[in-house]
């Protein structure tokens, strides 16, 4: 969604509040896609800062489903969000990239709202997830789920070479 500035950036100390809902069904990065539900709808709170610069702040809470590090059993995850961003309106679209400042999420006058969430979304994604702390993880050798129990492998770590000859002579028994 896109929202209009003019009007909050039209004089100074102004203070503009909205709730927005953001379109955001899905969240794909380097990791992968996972899907998202939006928990808590975007507060936003846009002020004047005046010199033409402008205050985004804001929070929101999605869910996610992201698989478990260990055993990849899908681990339903909360991401808050709290958003504190100065913007220069002064500053070109083009004087922005030179910066390396990050505010794509500016058009023109107009704030996007889904690419705003996304940019937090980026850098509040979580590094590590683990369905429970202590997941025992899958088996590298039969692939069982070992939270399960375990699955009788020999667990002392074979020369990757005389692991293919255990597994022909496990077989030809
Ligand atoms: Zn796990
Ligand atoms: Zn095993």
């Amino acid at each position: 969604m896109l929202i209009n500035l003019t009007d909050v950036l039209s004089c100074e100390e102004k203070v503009v509040k909205r709730t927005v809902e953001t379109e955001l069904k899905s969240f794909t990065a380097d990791l992968g896609s996972f899907p998202l539900s939006e928990e808590k709808p975007l507060e936003l709170t846009l002020t004047n800062l005046g010199d033409d610069k402008l205050l985004i702040e804001g929070s929101a809470e999605f869910r996610t489903v992201i698989p478990c590090d260990r055993c990849l059993a899908d681990v339903e995850v909360r991401i808050p969000l709290s958003i504190s961003r100065e913007v220069d309106m002064k500053q070109t679209a083009e004087g922005r990239i030179e910066d390396l400042d990050e505010t794509d999420f500016i058009i023109g006058y107009n704030l996007d709202t889904e690419k705003l969430v996304y940019g937090e979304l980026l850098v509040n994604w979580p590094m590590k997830t683990l369905c429970r702390e202590d997941c025992k993880g899958i088996c590298r050798k039969c692939g069982k789920d070992l939270n399960e129990g375990p699955c009788g492998c020999d667990t002392v770590e074979l020369d990757p070479r005389m692991a293919v000859i255990a597994e022909i002579f496990k077989n030809s028994n």
